[in-house]
């Protein structure tokens, strides 16, 4: 079954998925969906005897249907190498009664790498495809996880190029160090004097100046984007819901058809709409629990089936989870309402005149497959110590979120249905937060002498991607102010 891709605001759109990859969002500022979807029809028997590549292959075949399976192997094959510190790319730990499916082995031990680590090789296959011949340049505005994420896919990939800008003063220590110190020719790290919404304006700009797109074009470039929204990004995260299902049947936790809840710490709701797509081609998933955290607006959407974002934003200790507009929703939002673009484009013009909308009881009926609620601050803190006492087992604060919710849903709802927990990143990504929730007296330490401790406490070795940038050489220290950028990007890309 041939697959295309349409718009959640223009029915009339379709294109195949290469360009879809390749234009990221639909003109007019919609989402690609699939216009249908196929069924994984595969049986976890066989499944169960895949590695994650073969998986991987089973999976999004289904969907990239323009790919030769020539192109996707190659493009599996570059991505889930030795990249990832673990064969089995994505593995379950057990701790306690939790099954944690670990998305976090990659280069910078977050689960961002699960999707970045492909996506530049899908990108270049679809210009191949579309015979786009020039070379593609991800602009990337980060406030700090997605920039060293989207490098580390990039870095030395042949046809493309990255420009990764950063709020000089607003991203931890650790998260410049990581992006400050990235290798390969090809990649630009960019601190900015300003916030984050400010690096993220220029961004934007650049990518709506058309005659900084024609003088690129002359020169044999073309801007791109890494960004969530990309079903590049997309696809690659269905994958391991299929996969983590295999292995739970292979070891015995669940029977064959048995259904299996996943719980998914939740930000701008890409994770958990790829379970949401596992689910709906046929992978038996029971309840999709979504967690938040103290930016509770898809609880209280789950809760009232209305949308509000005029409401104070909370730094946290998940801080890639503080996010109060999830521009994935908009996906779920087209599905529920009976997949209508009409539908969905007034709501979401509603959302950007007034910061809310509501849905109708129709709607909520379809969102019957969800549950939501959310952690305090003091309950992640409270959920990572009493279980590293319970168990020894130390997970992040976004996981933490994520345990602290089941509980919540198990205690309301009594349902003991098998469960799985998306830990999306290593706790030593956030090891003050997570150190000083274990014990205050790790409160002043400093950082590397956390991840030495925390090595100690949890018997885990320190990650590769720690160790790299101890001693690494800061190779970036290019300083901009905002309106310079685009002359920065014209500088690199003469070199
Ligand atoms: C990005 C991120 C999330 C949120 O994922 P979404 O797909 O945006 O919902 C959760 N945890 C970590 C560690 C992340 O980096």
């Amino acid at each position: 079954m041939e697959i295309m891709y349409t718009s959640t605001r223009d029915g009339n759109l379709k294109v195949s998925a290469s360009q879809a990859i390749l234009k990221g969002l639909a003109p007019g500022g919609g989402l690609f969906v699939p216009t249908a979807l196929p069924k994984l029809s595969i049986p976890v028997e066989k499944l169960a005897e895949m590695d994650y590549r073969e998986t991987a292959y089973e999976v999004m075949k289904l969907f990239l249907t323009d790919f030769t399976e020539e192109e996707l192997k190659s493009c599996i094959f570059q991505a889930y190498d030795s990249k990832f510190d673990t064969e089995e790319v994505a593995p379950i730990a057990k701790a306690g009664d939790n099954y944690f499916l670990e998305l976090f082995h990659g280069k910078t031990i977050a689960f961002k790498d699960m999707a970045l680590s492909i996506l530049p090789y899908l990108l270049t296959t679809a210009a191949k495809k579309n015979n786009v011949t020039n070379d593609i340049v991800i602009l990337t505005a980060t406030s700090g996880d997605t920039g060293k994420a989207a490098l580390a896919g990039f870095a030395g990939v042949k046809g493309t190029k990255i420009i990764v800008f950063y709020p000089k003063n607003g991203v931890s220590p650790i998260q410049e160090k990581q992006m400050v110190t990235q290798k390969e020719d090809n990649t630009l790290v960019v601190g900015i004097h300003g916030n984050f919404d400010e690096a993220q304006t220029g961004v934007k700009k650049m990518f709506a100046d058309e005659t900084l797109a024609a003088e690129l074009d002359a020169a044999g470039y073309q801007f791109s984007s890494a960004n969530s929204i990309n079903i590049g990004r997309l696809v690659p995260q269905i994958v391991y819901y299929v996969y983590a299902y295999a292995r739970m049947y292979k070891e015995r936790e669940i029977k064959s058809g048995e259904f299996l809840n996943f719980v998914v710490p939740t930000g701008n709701f890409g994770n958990i709409l790829a379970a949401y797509y596992a689910k709906n081609i046929g992978l038996p998933i029971g309840k999709l629990i979504c967690a938040s955290n103290e930016n509770k607006v898809l609880y209280d959407f789950f809760q009232t089936g209305k949308y509000d974002k005029n409401r104070e934003f909370v730094l946290t200790s998940s801080p890639s989870m503080d996010i109060l507009v999830s521009s994935n929703l908009e996906r779920l939002i087209y599905h529920i309402a009976g997949n209508d673009p009409a539908k969905n484009k007034e709501l979401m013009q509603s959302l950007s005149d007034t910061g809310e909308y509501g849905i109708s009881e129709k709607m909520r009926e379809n969102l019957d497959g969800f549950y939501g609620n959310y952690a305090s601050e003091a309950e992640v803190a409270e959920t990572i110590r009493g279980l590293y006492e319970k168990t020894g087992y130390v997970m992040d604060t976004h996981t933490a979120v994520a345990v602290c919710v089941y509980q919540k849903y198990q205690n309301e709802t009594g349902d003991t249905a098998k469960t799985v927990i998306a830990s999306t990143a290593s706790p030593y990504k956030f090891t003050r937060s997570v150190m000083s929730a274990i014990d205050p007296k790790y409160r002043d330490m400093e950082d590397f002498a956390l991840a030495d401790e925390l090595s100690r406490i949890a018997k885990v070795a320190v990650p590769q991607a720690i160790e790299e940038i101890r001693n690494a050489e800061i190779r970036h220290k290019t300083e901009c102010e905002t309106d310079q950028m685009p002359e920065i990007v014209k500088g690199f890309l003469k070199k």
